[in-house]
């Protein structure tokens, strides 16, 4: 098996097909970090890192000027010991993006040299995911024609940003529900809401009958008492997205009893906090669903694998790459709407 050679980085930029606009942010292009891992026997492995300022505090620069440190890190170490990597380059707390990226460039290196995709290296629970696809904040009739739009494209499972206007977001709920009846949702707040506003959001969407599969971080990330009030006071599941960026955080919901899902991402956890949250997360019987930042196809492909490997996601929403104008697509997976299979 192949030590590792070089670590290379390099920056790609994509455009959002539409300005995506959630709880106090709007995007319209993303800049991720490809990494690549090249052993010395030729084995090749590919990561990306979407770095998010706004969960993570992450800034594309400062993770570039990183390439030579992490050149000093892992160069000379066999994939086959990939764990040895992921202990080492944990110390890149700081920069969770990049890590995951490095952390899966060294596993795809591994694949390539045991001819084995990544999904059976993390266990090979499922070969088929479905994700869901996002809603972004808009006005009522944008948010109605998303809604009819990705019904109709054959998505099941509907995400719907809300957080900045608790009247808009119950009225954009309430038609979103009357065109696309049969659909789960999951609902994102971003920390929009205050815990009180929370509770009047869905016990409004309670009353017009709809379900909601997982509410996602209505309330500030560092406010886990306020999440927790939300959580025993919605008659539906409450999930932490930025509340939960590494096992730690993970240890702390459990111990407040806070939520009932967390929402995984590669870019926050890395593979290796990721991998110790679904352990965490089946002994203390908490849900799982995995997410994104803004990653191509590239990152996506991380996810996916990460997900069909272990089985352990009850919802996929691994919807960046559908939504990025991409030159030429990057992952080792068939996407069939909404379906994504591992190859
Ligand atoms: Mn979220």
């Amino acid at each position: 098996m192949g030590k590792i050679k070089s670590v290379r980085f390099k920056l790609n930029t994509f455009e959002y097909e539409k300005p995506f606009h959630i709880t106090g942010s709007i995007s319209t292009k993303t800049t991720n970090i490809e990494v690549v891992v090249e052993l010395d026997n030729g084995a090749i492995g590919y990561g990306e890192a979407s770095p998010s300022f706004r969960v993570n505090g992450e800034k594309v620069e400062a993770l570039f000027a990183l390439e030579q440190t992490v050149n000093e890190m892992i160069k000379g170490i066999n994939s086959k010991n990939y764990r040895q990597i992921f202990d080492i380059t944990d110390k890149l707390f700081a920069f969770p993006s990049i890590k995951a990226a490095i952390q899966y460039a060294v596993l795809d290196a591994f694949s390539v040299e045991i001819n084995t995709p990544v999904y059976q290296i993390l266990g090979g629970a499922r070969e088929k995911i479905e994700t869901d696809k996002t809603i972004s904040i808009g006005t009522l009739e944008e948010r109605i024609n998303d809604a009819r739009r990705i019904f109709e494209e054959g998505f099941n499972v509907i995400k719907i940003k809300v957080g900045e206007n608790l009247k808009e977001d119950i009225k954009a709920l309430e038609k979103i529900y009357e065109i696309t009846k049969g659909a789960k949702y999951i609902v994102d707040a971003n920390m929009g809401y205050t815990p009180k506003q929370a509770i009047t959001f869905v016990n409004e969407i309670y009353r017009m009958g709809i379900d909601i599969n997982v509410f996602e971080q209505p309330v500030p990330a560092q406010d886990i008492e306020g999440l927790k009030f939300v959580r025993f006071n919605s008659p539906f599941p409450v999930g932490a997205d930025e509340s939960a960026k590494t096992k730690f955080d993970v240890m702390r919901l459990i111990k407040e009893e806070a939520v009932d899902y967390i929402n995984i991402k590669l870019m926050k956890s890395g593979i290796s906090d990721a991998l110790a949250i679904v352990e965490m997360a089946k002994a203390a019987n908490l849900h799982l669903m995995i997410g994104c930042m803004g990653e191509s196809s590239l990152g996506i492909n991380q996810s996916i694998h990460f997900a069909a490997g272990t089985g352990a996601f009850d919802f996929h929403d691994l919807d960046s790459s559908l939504m990025i104008k991409e030159k030429k697509f990057r992952g080792k997976y068939k996407t069939e709407i909404p379906y994504y299979f591992v190859v």
